[in-house]
């Protein structure tokens, strides 16, 4: 097979203020580099869209290295081999990687994982049995640790990360109460994931509606917001209850983020964690495992939001900080 010379990425022009916008990317075209010993060439299929992808894009103080301008967005893809120099890696075979918002990539061996696409689709493993899963098993396993009965809240709820949280609650015999925006993601939590209650932040009646939604208060919560929807939940937490702080989305176009109930976390003796999930790979086979066989089972659903083609993936992410995505927001590329 004649392999390709040159692809398409995209690269940070610009460090966004405020909401990134289209002007702070850039498409080029660059040649397709020569293999070294130990190296993999892999077509992206799917490029995974996140907000962590945000943070990096600022130059500032944080538990990762800024994107550099002018290189190719960070990101992690899933494709095919194309060409091999490592004994490991075979073309034609499906591998999770780094690659970026690039339409291929060259990438050390080491740093692909392949994968089986016979009882899950290829772009699950960006999902939920990827990075977004695994967030969502670390905070409510290692953190939350909830047990049979007890209320879980998570907040961006029809998300990635949020609507496996409030699953593997249910697996766990919990009641799993979602918040998410609007009432058609509220009906897709409850009628298809299978949550106890959902939430509509949007609806302006945030405090009554949770009140309503945790009559037994919160024991665990899975917080990945921030805002009105974190100081709300705050001054419904039992006593002793666990928080997992995954993410603060609300704020990271530079919002402010006041807390008004911050005094709960002492009265009630609150434990409040914040955590990065790939610090913790050592946890992720288990973690993995259980997600896989969940979604093989059908037991563990989720919907993705495709955008198509590399071009699309600048408005992609705009959107994804904006919620205009429901479940996984993904590019597919080829
Ligand atoms: P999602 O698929 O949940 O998409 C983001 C969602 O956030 C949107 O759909 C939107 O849903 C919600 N949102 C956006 N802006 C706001 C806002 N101002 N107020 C309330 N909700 C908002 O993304 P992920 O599942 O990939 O990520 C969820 C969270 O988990 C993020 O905060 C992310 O940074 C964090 N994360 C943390 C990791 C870690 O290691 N700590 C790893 C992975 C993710 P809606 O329409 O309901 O508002």
């Amino acid at each position: 097979m004649q392999l390709p010379t040159s692809y398409r990425h995209i690269v940070l022009a610009s460090r966004p203020r405020g909401e990134p916008v289209a002007a702070n990317f850039r498409l080029e075209t660059v040649p397709v580099p020569a293999l070294r010993e130990g190296q993999v060439l892999v077509r992206n299929t799917w490029l995974s869209l996140d907000p962590y992808m945000r943070g990096r894009m600022e130059d500032m103080k944080s538990y990762a290295e800024p994107q550099p301008l002018d290189a190719c967005m960070i990101g992690g893809t899933a494709g095919e081999v194309l060409a091999s120099r490592h004994p490991g890696f075979a073309p034609g075979e499906q591998v999770v990687g780094r690659l970026g918002w690039a339409e291929m990539g060259v990438a050390d061996g080491a740093l692909l994982r392949k994968v089986d696409t016979t009882r899950i689709p290829l772009s699950a493993y960006l999902g939920a049995v990827g990075m977004p899963g695994m967030t969502a098993w670390y905070g409510l396993t290692q953190i939350v640790r909830p047990q049979a009965g007890q209320t879980v809240v998570v907040s961006a709820a029809a998300g990635a990360v949020g609507s496996a949280v409030g699953q593997l609650a249910k697996e766990r015999g919990c009641r799993a109460v979602g918040i998410a925006g609007g009432p058609e993601k509220c009906a897709y939590v409850v009628e298809e994931l299978g949550f106890d209650a959902c939430v509509d932040y949007k609806a302006g009646r945030l405090a009554d509606d949770l009140a309503r939604a945790t009559p037994d208060g919160i024991d665990g919560l899975f917080e990945n917001v921030g805002g009105a929807g974190l100081d709300a939940c705050l001054s419904r937490m039992n006593p002793f209850g666990r928080i997992a702080l995954c993410g603060l989305i609300a704020g990271y176009n530079g919002e402010p983020m006041p807390l008004s109930n911050i005094r709960y976390v002492l009265s009630m003796r609150l434990t409040m964690q914040g955590f990065i999930v790939s610090e913790h790979m050592a946890l992720w086979p288990q973690g993995l495992a259980e997600l896989g066989a969940l979604v093989a089972q059908g037991r563990l659903k989720y919907r993705e939001t495709i955008a198509h083609g590399l071009e699309a993936a600048p408005e992609a992410f705009i959107g994804l900080l904006k919620g205009r995505n429901l479940g996984k927001q993904l590019v597919r590329l080829a």
